[in-house]
């Protein structure tokens, strides 16, 4: 028994040590988080999550790893991964998101009439599909870097009522800067939408690889153009106050799988 029991703890240390940087980083499988699933595979494995392409990498040249993003809407419980067409099982956990209240001055903002609303749903289908670009290369760095050097002033997932009226919640992490501060690229990627858009002023989507990609909106200046290679921590643009802002900030997404997942996670500041 007692043989047994120290054969456990060898197992258990064993598989801790096994867990690399990145994934100690970026495991946190919540509603809007992210999970890290290891894959017995000696090869480079193909995985979807909800029909949609996962991010893989070969951690430390140790082992697979997907990681892949979770849904403020799903369930907490059990979900499965499809591994070269193989199950994989992985656990979510549920996490309380609190409520933010913002009045806005412009109703525009909150009802759209129907002109805008036209806008707003084409605008939408844009973004839809920059979201789900899925491109082989692979992510120059996962622990990213700030896009601006700030204070975190909203986080991910609030639940948002404007002028009393629930809307979508919040999408993205707020980093309150200065007007025309520069916002950086987080980690290196391929610039695949701009434009100014309705809700998301001055705005600029990054693919960074793989199904991960960053949104920087409200800018009040955008550097970069479709197409654009941007090295990491290269200026893509100004932090402002376009679209459905109430001062200056950086409005940062970051989505994997298609998913929008809590920015935090990604620059070591999750909180549960
Ligand atoms: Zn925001």
């Amino acid at each position: 028994m007692r043989i047994l029991a120290s054969l456990l703890l060898v197992f258990v240390s064993l598989s801790a040590h096994a867990e690399g940087f990145i994934s100690r980083l970026l495991h946190h499988p919540v509603q809007g988080g992210v999970a890290v699933v290891p894959l017995i595979t000696a090869h480079a494995p193909k995985v979807r999550f909800n029909n949609k392409p996962v991010l893989v990498i070969n951690e430390d040249n140790k082992r697979w790893i997907a990681i892949v993003g979770i849904p403020l809407t799903a369930k907490a419980g059990q979900h499965s991964l499809e591994v070269d067409g193989k199950k994989v099982s992985f656990q979510v956990e549920h996490k309380n998101y609190t409520e933010q209240r913002i009045t806005l001055k412009n109703k525009q903002y909150v009802n759209p009439d129907n002109s805008n609303q036209a806008r707003i749903e084409r605008e939408f289908a844009q973004q839809m599909k920059a979201y789900d670009t899925f491109s082989p290369r692979q992510p120059s760095n996962l622990y990213f870097d700030m896009p601006v050097n700030a204070r975190l002033s909203s986080p991910f997932g609030l639940r948002r009522f404007f002028n009393g009226e629930e809307r979508a919640p919040h999408s993205g992490l707020d980093l309150a800067a200065p007007h025309g501060t520069a916002v950086k690229a987080p980690a290196a990627g391929k610039v695949i939408l701009t434009g100014n858009l309705f809700f998301n002023g001055n705005t600029v989507f990054v693919d960074h690889g793989q199904g991960l990609i960053s949104m920087f909106c409200h800018l009040s200046q955008i550097n970069v153009k479709v197409g654009d290679e941007i090295p990491r921590q290269g200026v893509l643009g100004k932090v402002g106050a376009t679209g459905r802002a109430t001062g200056p900030h950086l409005h940062w997404n970051v989505s994997l799988n298609a998913v929008r997942v809590d920015p935090a996670i990604f620059i070591g500041k999750f909180q549960r």
